[in-house]
């Protein structure tokens, strides 16, 4: 069963650029303000997102930027683009759907880079594609010129049908993964869409001054989750526990907490395995009551911060904790390779359901008065050390 995880990145990135829409048409000082921003000012604007972006290795942001940038010069310098005949508006409307349907398709990889030679290729091919595009249409109305249902479809299948694909690409990239890229992809692609229908709420300078704003929003939040977030179980990082330490007040109590016999779960499961299991256990940490913060460590070990409560105070909710991880019968998914057939590297394995269970061990200290941060937290990895020579599953205070 595959997880729609990207459910809520989505809906708040698009409640986001939706809301601002809202307020950059409908508030007259915002609109004033934001329309007052000249071309040159965009282009400053574009330049810095575009170089935020890159150095921040969130390189198709960057992409979307210089994309955008090309558009914005087209426009100005090429005003009546039909007397071209290498870029019409439909060309370069075209070329810019499948830019963006290659990018659905390319990696965060370095601009700065040997990657930067396939980066720039993409426009060339996503132009090539287009005119190619454009002229096997032409062909195929040519062949079917005497069949009145095909010159109904031909506006649709010229625009619209590569259009829905790459929307389509992209509300099920947003929907299955969590990163921001493919919302604000989204958004754009619509947004370029409705503004080439001449359905706009808002001229496609704005449109683009608030898309470029959304883009550096999303590469900041991205960064952040990216050094504040671990990534195999979603929970904070040691770095996000560091930067709660410096804002608790005299009063809190900390847990460390560590997975049982790990290593040898590991030797027995794989690794893959292992990983899995530290999902579930940080998924059922998570459900911590009590005001409790939940942290990962490091490796198979958890912290978790109560703040203003004593030791007594979480007890029980950490044993709690203890004993539902312990009941936890979980179901992993491994891969199998029964026949001869299987084993064969080609092949996917058959996909088997397993139920495996752990245990934790758990150390409970208070602050005293007078202790920094770092020794209560050794103080609970003491008391953790003591739960384990006490024949773990415990919590010990
Ligand atoms: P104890 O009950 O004393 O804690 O035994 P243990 O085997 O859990 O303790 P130890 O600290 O010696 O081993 C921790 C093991 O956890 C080592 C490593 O195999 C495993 N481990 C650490 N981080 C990860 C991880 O991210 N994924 C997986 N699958 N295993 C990990
Ligand atoms: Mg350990
Ligand atoms: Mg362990």
């Amino acid at each position: 069963m595959t997880k729609f995880i990207g459910v809520k990145t989505s809906l708040v990135s698009i409640c986001f650029l939706l809301m601002s829409l809202v307020v950059v048409s409908q508030v007259p000082f915002v609109a004033q303000w934001v329309n007052d921003i000249s071309v040159n000012q965009l282009a400053l604007l574009m330049l810095i997102s575009f170089l935020f972006a890159s150095q921040f290795n969130h390189s198709r942001f960057a992409l979307l930027i210089a994309l955008f940038a090309l558009v914005l010069v087209l426009e100005l310098k090429l005003v009546n683009l039909t007397e071209h005949w290498v870029i019409t508006p439909e060309i370069v409307n075209l070329s810019v759907i499948f830019f963006f349907g290659g990018l659905a398709f390319l990696k965060d990889r370095s601009l700065f880079s040997i990657h930067l030679v396939s980066r720039i290729a993409l426009f060339v091919v996503a132009y090539l594609f287009a005119q190619a595009w454009l002229l096997g249409v032409d062909t195929l109305m040519e062949i079917a010129k005497d069949n009145t249902y095909f010159q109904v479809v031909k506006p649709y299948l010229s625009i619209e049908l590569p259009l829905m694909s790459v929307i389509l690409i992209y509300l099920v990239k947003s929907l299955k993964t969590t990163h921001l890229f493919y919302p604000a992809a989204l958004a754009s692609v619509v947004l370029w869409y409705l503004t080439q229908a001449n359905i706009n709420v808002i001229s496609w300078q704005l449109s683009l001054t608030l898309l470029v704003c959304y883009y550096l929003i999303s590469v900041i939040a991205s960064s952040y989750f990216l050094a504040y977030r671990d990534e195999l179980t979603g929970l904070p990082s040691r770095r996000a526990l560091n930067q709660l330490a410096l804002s608790l007040g005299r009063k809190y109590s900390v847990a460390m907490m560590d997975v049982d016999h790990f290593k040898k779960f590991n030797d027995t499961y794989g690794h893959d395995i292992g990983d899995q299991v530290l999902k579930l256990v940080a998924a059922k940490l998570k459900q911590v009551k009590a005001g409790g913060k939940v942290f990962r460590y490091g490796g198979e070990e958890f912290t978790v911060v109560f703040p203003r409560k004593n030791a007594e105070q979480v007890f029980d909710e950490l044993d709690n904790l203890r004993q539902s991880i312990a009941d936890y019968q979980m179901v992993i998914r491994q891969g199998v390779r029964k026949t001869k057939k299987d084993r064969d590297p080609k092949n996917k394995p058959t996909m088997q359901e397993k139920m495996v269970s752990v245990t934790i061990s758990i150390g409970v200290a208070q602050r005293s008065s007078g202790q920094s941060f770092e020794q209560v937290l050794k103080s609970a990895d003491e008391l953790l050390y003591k739960a384990k020579k006490r024949g773990r599953n415990n919590v010990t205070k």
